[in-house]
């Protein structure tokens, strides 16, 4: 089959032909509908010196996927052949105090297997067909569409986990800013408006982003750049945001985020742009709490689908084919695309 792969550092990924997998004893054989292409992709192709991530090269890229169960390996139980799932990717070892909360996300085995996980020095969803290493993996997709539900499993996780920590600041009265309204910022400004009372703020350097942004339920929306600062001072009566999502993560976004958020407040780095925010005594509001998250727990993605599948979240998909993966990116890079770019092998 093809497969859409990682093949060398500092460069774009290929197109090459691979063998089909064969599931294991315990493994899940998904048939993919749709793998979303990630910003965190493309630092994976054009940041990364070669030696930084201890990952052999090479793997099929996607990390965010849904589609169906094709076959399964001897001692998987309660799976339906043909069954619509989604495909949770962040493998921990299951057994860990942080694993048997759901939140394999943070697995704190020795040699942790979410180290390498499919699309992320695994081989990931963007081809025909992905090896999931355990049924637990795999949240029931119900009624949903199958390629609109790809993004849900990272850029609807990943912010959801960010948005949920933070909700009791969310109080009628409160500010939320979401930095980057990409395939992560325009769901999270969806979670926002549908989960809390609190005025959304959207910021970003692209007036479509913003446009979109405004479609999905931000308040109000402030272009990145000089003046941002004082934009959101004065629309929160110069107190600050309760809380700022930071999507880019960045120096410069990082710089806003640490200007804007209020005493008390919560600033989320979500986005792993690599900038680096100075923390000190004098550089932020008294009791800022400023924190990163990565991915979010497997209760959460069932939370997340349920969300979508009660219309109140929905993620603005452009659908590539697998063919067609490099443009998805390239897309992505040149910031052009509106919302989530999903590969349709
Ligand atoms: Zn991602
Ligand atoms: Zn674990």
């Amino acid at each position: 089959m093809k497969a859409f792969q990682l093949t060398a550092w500092k460069q774009g990924g290929e197109l090459r032909e691979v063998p089909e997998p064969d599931p294991g004893p315990g493994e899940v054989l998904v048939r993919i509908a749709g793998a979303g292409a990630c910003h965190s992709d493309l630092h994976l192709m054009h940041d990364f010196d070669s030696g930084l991530i201890p990952w052999s090269l090479p793997f099929t890229l996607g990390h965010e996927n849904t589609g169906w169960v094709e076959a399964h390996g001897p001692g998987v139980d309660g799976l339906e052949i043909g069954e619509p799932v989604a495909v949770y990717g962040a493998w921990g070892c299951g057994r860990c105090a942080r694993c048997l909360v759901g939140a394999e996300n943070y697995c704190e085995a020795p040699d942790a297997p979410s180290s390498v996980v499919g699309g992320l020095g695994g081989n990931g969803g963007m081809a025909p067909l992905m090896l999931v290493p355990g049924s637990r993996y795999l949240v029931p997709l119900g009624e949903l569409d199958p390629v609109e539900a790809a993004p849900l499993t990272d850029a609807g996780l990943t912010p959801y986990h960010a948005v949920k920590r933070s909700l009791p600041l969310l109080v009628p009265g409160s500010t939320a800013v979401v930095i980057g309204v990409g395939g992560l910022g325009h769901l999270a400004v969806q979670m926002l408006s549908t989960l809390s009372p609190a005025t959304v703020v959207a910021v970003d350097e692209r007036d479509g982003a913003l446009a979109l942004a405004r479609e999905v339920g931000a308040h109000l929306t402030v272009a990145a750049g000089i003046g941002a600062v004082e934009e959101i001072k004065s629309l929160t009566g110069g107190r600050g945001a309760d809380v700022v999502l930071d999507l880019v993560g960045s120096d410069i976004t990082l710089a806003l985020a640490g200007a804007v958020v209020r005493p008390l407040g919560h600033l989320t780095i979500v986005g792993i742009a690599g900038g680096t925010l100075p923390v000190s005594f004098f550089s932020m509001g008294y009791e800022v709490a400023v924190t990163t998250t990565y991915w979010g727990t497997l209760p959460e993605l069932a939370e997340v689908l349920a969300l979508a599948a009660t219309g109140r979240i929905r993620a603005r998909v452009t659908r590539f084919p697998l063919e067609a993966a490099g443009d998805a990116y390239a897309a992505m890079r040149a910031g052009t695309l509106e919302g989530r770019a999903v590969v349709v092998p």
